[in-house]
């Protein structure tokens, strides 16, 4: 204890009165000197024991001085804090706005709502339609009626039995591609149709790296007076280069689906190796991206079309599938796992 202690004290303190900015680093500050237990003075007086005897008199007045001088300057500057101190309720329009947390749409709708948007800028009217559809919506209108072989290509969630009741009431089942939307709408519109359907499906899979029970479909119809293969070509070109990037390359493979005729899939060159082959695509430079074809005759008649009138072509893709070649994920089930790390890394 001496006279340069305390006038260290003293500097020490004058430099954190200068630096408080606030009502709350002046409170900090009066605990921090004035605290009885543990306060930087309480500690300062203590060590008067240590002491000349004789100097002890002069040095407790000076230490009791600067005490006097804090206790009071901070009284004014916390007086003159409280006085600024906004009233209770009021708003403080000078405080930084607390930023919400911005969410984003989850990747699988960022898709769709690109994939809609191509083709609405080609005229295609979106509709959506029940995700528990009758047997003849999902099925027998679409040229596959009972015992064709065909329905065995998508296994089917029935809610009622598949075989034809003895009542005679129709098979209830999930949906297992949006064509019924189609149907549906040819039923009750007149051609010209253009439209896209996108929507839910279900099928008994197995969750795998590529399938899910449940999983999300585009399909497109076009209905008219010289519809033609090249038109539905074109289209789908141009969606490809829209989504993939001018770049990609298509290629019609033929195929067959009962509700088409001709039938095509349509591949579209490996964004992974350019075309060379890789893994991704299984060295063969193309990768499988949509089936399409012509609309069938039979369908159409199904829904009152003069098929020697009218011709047309549909197509449909599975979005989660499109994700995965898109994005170059390699896991279907990340994109129904709701896990955050993952899905922010798909901005809008
Ligand atoms: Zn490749």
């Amino acid at each position: 204890m001496s006279d340069s202690s305390i006038d260290s004290l003293r500097e020490q303190f004058g430099r954190e009165l200068a630096s408080a900015a606030s009502e709350a680093d002046l409170r900090a500050i009066r605990d921090r000197y004035l605290s009885r237990k543990g306060g930087l003075l309480s500690a300062l007086l203590k060590a008067l024991g240590t002491a000349a005897a004789s100097e002890r008199p002069r040095l407790g007045q000076l230490a009791n001085t600067l005490k006097k001088e804090i206790e009071q300057q901070l009284d004014e500057r916390i007086a003159a804090a409280a006085s600024t101190r906004a009233p209770r309720g009021a708003v403080d329009i000078t405080l930084p706005g607390r930023r919400p947390a911005v969410g984003h749409s989850h990747p699988l709708s960022i898709l769709r709502e690109r994939i809609e948007s191509i083709f609405t800028r080609m005229g295609f009217l979106v509709i959506e339609g029940p995700e528990l559809e009758d047997d003849y919506h999902n099925f027998e209108a679409l040229n596959m009626p009972p015992e064709h072989p065909a329905r065995d290509m998508q296994d089917t969630l029935y809610l009622s039995s598949p075989m034809r009741s003895s009542a005679g009431s129709p098979a209830t089942l999930l949906r297992t591609h949006t064509s019924g939307m189609q149907i549906r709408y040819m039923e009750t519109h007149e051609p010209p149709v253009r439209l896209i359907a996108p929507g839910r499906v279900y099928r008994r899979d197995n969750l795998d790296l590529t399938h899910t029970p449940m999983f999300t479909q585009v399909e497109g119809l076009v209905v008219g007076e010289h519809v033609a293969l090249s038109d539905l070509k074109g289209t789908l070109d141009v969606f490809v280069r829209e989504l993939f990037g001018q770049e990609r390359k298509v290629r019609f493979r033929p195929s067959f689906f009962p509700y088409t005729e001709p039938s095509a899939e349509v591949d579209i060159s490996c964004a992974a190796c350019g075309g060379n082959g890789c893994g991704m695509c299984k060295r063969t430079g193309w990768i499988e991206i949509l089936g399409s074809g012509m609309v069938h005759p039979a369908v159409f008649e199904s829904v009152g079309y003069d098929p020697e009138k009218y011709t047309g072509f549909a197509f449909g893709m599975g979005i989660e599938r499109i994700a995965l070649l898109k994005w170059g994920v390699e896991d279907i089930r990340l994109f129904y796992e709701n896990d955050l790390r993952f899905l922010e890394q798909f901005p809008q």
